[in-house]
């Protein structure tokens, strides 16, 4: 066999050119051999079929068709968000124009961990995150120095660093967060060796303010030992806790102020939306994650920080990376810009779908979710074969068939998900057990919205 060609250089383009003609028509038959939003016949069908599709994992001599028959397969195998019925979880479908962009970043294989093997890429960094940190800090009255953001994993990672800029800043740490939290928060206090948190109740499936002041003025310690993390989208319902009055109680309390806006963070796009958002520019972190309410392919995550000072004590430094004679040089030092070494150009297609869609296409995309929302628990509303658990907030509705055990809400999803008819979440709220449908496809029409509760109905156990 000959040397396999190259994804970039001269012969980059040539040698990609119909390698790309392959996945594409893979990808098409692929969707087609599933024929709905996922696979059917449940994780042992999936599975037999990868390994049918794969053989040999490592054979002795590769194959041509590989990437044909690998692709085809994970395709015919994958739960596609771009379908109206694959509706469970914040996993959006990621536009076109984003997926292209990641080709690139793909192909060039940049690296942000010096300057010398991403110049162009780690100049758009700079850019795109001082201009997404500017945009979550407008309204701060006083900008107490510089907003900036860093390019994370996701949620969780932005999560983990905010927690580690606090407990850095602050000289110890104790996290003071809602009972709706999103569970990485409690990892990441585990992860940094951080005291049990606090959890404050959020009886309405949002932070308590009165019971966040209460626990701020009984808790020990020195003033300015807490961290309070708030909610902007729930992962569950998609609830926004009230952020001025949490900033308002963090001010009073000397308290440090996270917002994990991983879900809701996305309304700052839309000029029907954000004021929503009023507080959010308060926190001294916010977590942000595009590849939720922002049509990206994972990994699209950031962590906003109001003052970019936070960030030093993540300055770090190897020799073969950042040497001090290279930075004083003017090689900009990129290291303190992650915990993580090699770093994947994630803000490209960041960038590339800005530049394509405006503030106005973004916003647009926005208000569409959140109307999906809106008209889908209309429906629910008007059928009395279906409890509605409220109004959505965001795009996030949450309902349940009338006088339905939990066991038959739980058995309604799972049958769905192994008929391969439609892809529901679940959430435990009231103490009851709902079906969660997270809308992020703009593309959804009502009449799908319509055969998604027909789907329920028909598949209830009674
Ligand atoms: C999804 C989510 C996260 C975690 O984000 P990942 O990108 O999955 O790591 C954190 N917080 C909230 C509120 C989320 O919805």
């Amino acid at each position: 066999m000959s040397t396999p060609p190259l994804a970039s250089g001269p012969e980059g383009p040539g040698a990609l050119r119909p390698l790309l003609d392959t996945v594409l028509d893979a990808l098409r038959e692929g969707a087609a051999a599933r024929g709905g939003p996922l696979p059917a016949g449940g994780p042992e069908a999936v599975a037999r079929h990868v390994r049918d599709a794969v053989g040999e994992v490592l054979p002795r001599e590769g194959r041509d068709d590989a990437l044909r028959v690998l692709v085809r397969a994970l395709a015919a195998g994958s739960a596609d968000p771009a379908d109206p019925l694959c509706a469970a979880h914040l996993h959006c479908p990621p536009l076109a124009v984003a997926a292209a962009a990641d080709l690139a970043a793909a192909v060039l294989n940049p690296s942000l961990d010096s300057w010398d093997q991403a110049p162009s890429a780690s100049a758009l960094e700079a850019l795109v995150t001082a201009a997404l940190a500017a945009e979550v800090y407008a309204g701060a009255e006083e900008p107490p120095g510089r907003a900036d953001a860093l390019v994370t994993t996701g949620g969780t990672e932005s999560n983990q660093l905010a927690l580690l800029l606090a407990r850095e800043a602050r000289g110890g740490v104790r996290l003071v967060c809602g009972a709706n939290a999103h569970h990485s928060l409690h990892r990441a206090a585990w992860l940094l060796g951080l005291p049990e948190p606090v959890v404050v109740p959020a009886p309405a499936g949002t932070m308590d303010p009165a019971a966040l002041d209460e626990a701020l003025t009984e808790l020990p310690g020195p003033r300015g030992s807490l961290l309070v993390a708030a909610t902007a989208g729930t992962t569950d319902a998609g609830l926004l806790d009230p952020l001025a009055d949490i900033a308002d109680l963090c001010a009073a309390h000397g308290a440090r102020l996270h917002i994990d806006a991983a879900y809701g963070g996305g309304l700052l796009l839309s000029d029907r939306h954000r004021a929503r958002l009023d507080g959010l520019h308060r926190a001294d972190t916010v977590t942000l994650d595009l590849h939720k309410l922002g049509w990206q392919p994972v990994a699209a995550g950031l962590l906003a920080v109001r003052n970019a000072s936070d960030l030093a004590v993540l300055q770090h430094s190897a020799d073969y990376l950042n040497a001090d004679d290279d930075t004083e040089a003017g090689l900009p030092d990129l290291l303190g810009r992650s915990l993580r070494t090699t770093r994947r150009p994630d803000i490209l297609k960041i960038a590339v779908t800005l530049a394509t869609l405006g503030r106005a296409g973004l916003g647009a995309l926005v208000d569409q979710v959140c109307a999906h929302a809106a008209e889908l628990a209309d429906l629910i509303a008007a059928d009395p074969g279906f409890e509605l658990y409220d109004r959505p907030v965001i795009s996030t509705v949450l309902f349940r068939p009338t006088g339905a055990s939990d066991a038959a809400v739980a058995a309604v999803r799972r049958t769905l998900l192994h008929e391969g008819r439609a892809v529901l979440g679940r959430a435990a709220l009231d103490g009851r057990l709902w079906l969660k449908v997270t809308l992020l496809n703009p593309h959804t029409r009502p009449g799908d919205l319509a055969n998604l509760l027909k789907l329920v109905e028909g598949h209830t156990p009674r």
